[in-house]
């Protein structure tokens, strides 16, 4: 039954695993916003496989796509070969790009994770540009092989330059805004600059539009523009990781636009599959330096997944669900802003579309730098309540992850089919997980 699932899961599997252990669930059924477990009860997932889900559970035209292809007697595995199914994912892919990249792109079809296609991002520019160095930002998550963890944080193989991220809530200077924004382009600027600061000219810099597993945190659109600025002046290719962000998530289809900014390199992957692995960078030709064989993998030619990405990206665009995001999201910050107000425990809520942040604080506690003279001193978090906010959620039917860089922040990521009915009762039991958290 469904308990000797749970426990013997719990035995075989590495100890590694994170939510798994505070979301006791066996999903036998799903359908758009609804998760059912093995023990008959249903929940709303907000989770949505940390963003992959743009169309929720088995949405139809996904499924169909998949069926197609299954029912054509297509391939469904032929590495990197050309088939009508990876030309019309790549057309369909290339329609949706920021216009200059549109004009003149690449794309590489990496292994089948995101964390697959920064390896392969990492490598192009490095290859392109003859350099090694890479700038990176404070509270990064780019994934989990050797060189995405370089980016991401630890102790890099490589020679990383960690560039403070942009945050109103515990801006790194102490001021938030627009002003911290701005000292941190000028730091940025001050490093690159200084012939003795030892980060040269690196192969790139790499960002996330909106920080997603560092807390759910947006980088200013100015801001965005100030980087693209200080990495064309100097020549380095700049580098978006849209893993988490692309596809309508943001309120626009890729995170970039939001700014204008047209970065040199894109990474995707999460919702480009419609569910199924898939992984592209997409870059601007003059950076196509490869020599043949010089990138391969044998999972690069999952036919699936292209087709239920492409049915996907279809969808999203047709249906303008990134504007829907953009409206939807913005009803759903106010209405947890409104929350914030009467619980101080909410120390911010932020997030752009329908990538959505709360982050818990403890707002009894001494405010550890009470005494600077700057003043904008914010509540330590509160990694315990925001798990037990996690367990409450659950326990009313809800599934919300965690992250930030003290994992307080609770995320909501639900699928961009979310009805305005839904998004109440995701609030509601929110509401109501919070309070009970709270006592
Ligand atoms: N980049 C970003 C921005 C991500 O959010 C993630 C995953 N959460 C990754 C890269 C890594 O993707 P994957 O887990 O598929 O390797």
């Amino acid at each position: 039954g469904y308990e000797g699932i749970l426990r013997r899961q719990s035995l075989r599997e590495s100890a590694a695993r994170t939510y798994a252990r505070s979301l006791p669930i066996v999903p036998v059924r799903a359908r758009g916003l609804t998760i059912e477990g093995a023990d008959g009860r249903r929940y709303l997932d907000c989770l949505s496989g940390a963003g992959t889900l743009a169309l929720g559970h088995n949405h139809p035209v996904v499924l169909e796509a998949i069926k197609k292809v299954i029912d054509s007697g297509a391939p469904l595995h032929v590495l990197d070969l050309a088939t009508p199914v990876k030309d019309a994912f790549t057309t369909e892919l290339f329609a949706t790009l920021p216009g200059p990249l549109a004009d003149d792109a690449r794309i590489q079809f990496c292994g089948p994770a995101g964390t697959d296609a920064v390896e392969a991002a990492l490598k192009l520019v490095r290859t392109a540009t003859g350099r090694s160095g890479l700038l990176a930002f404070t509270g990064a998550y780019h994934g989990m092989t050797a060189g995405a963890l370089d980016a991401s944080g630890g102790a890099p193989d490589v020679r990383v330059t960690r560039l403070p991220y942009p945050q109103d809530y515990r801006c790194p200077f102490g001021v938030g805004g627009e002003r911290g924004a701005e000292l941190g382009a000028r730091w940025t600027e001050n490093l690159l600059d200084d012939p003795k600061s030892g980060t040269g000219t690196p192969a790139a810099m790499i960002l996330e539009p909106v920080q997603g597993e560092g807390g759910v945190i947006p980088a200013p659109d100015a801001w965005m523009r100030r980087m693209r600025r200080i990495t064309e002046e100097r020549g380095i290719p700049l580098i978006a990781d849209e893993v988490q962000t692309g596809v309508g998530r943001t309120g626009a289809f890729w995170a970039v636009e939001h700014s204008g900014v047209v970065p040199d390199v894109m990474v995707m992957s999460k919702a480009i599959g419609g569910s199924l692995p898939l992984a592209v960078v997409v870059y601007k030709s003059t950076l196509d330096a490869w020599e043949p064989g010089a990138h391969a993998g044998t999972f690069r030619g999952n036919q699936l997944a292209m087709a239920a990405g492409a049915a996907t990206l279809a969808y999203v665009r047709e249906n303008r669900l990134a504007e829907r995001a953009a409206t939807l999201g913005a009803r759903m910050l106010g209405a947890l802003q409104g929350l914030a107000a009467a619980h101080p425990c909410i120390g911010d809520v932020r997030g752009r579309g329908l990538m959505i942040g709360v982050e818990l604080v403890d707002p009894e506690a001494e405010r550890p730098r009470a005494s600077d003279p700057v003043g904008d001193a914010v509540p330590p978090p509160a990694p315990a309540l925001a798990a037990a906010v996690q367990q409450a959620c659950l326990e009313r039917g809800l599934i919300v992850e965690l992250g930030g860089r003290y994992s307080s922040v609770v995320r909501l990521l639900p699928p961009l089919t979310l009805t305005d009915e839904q998004a109440g009762a995701v609030l509601d039991r929110f509401a109501d997980a919070l309070a009970a958290a709270e006592r």
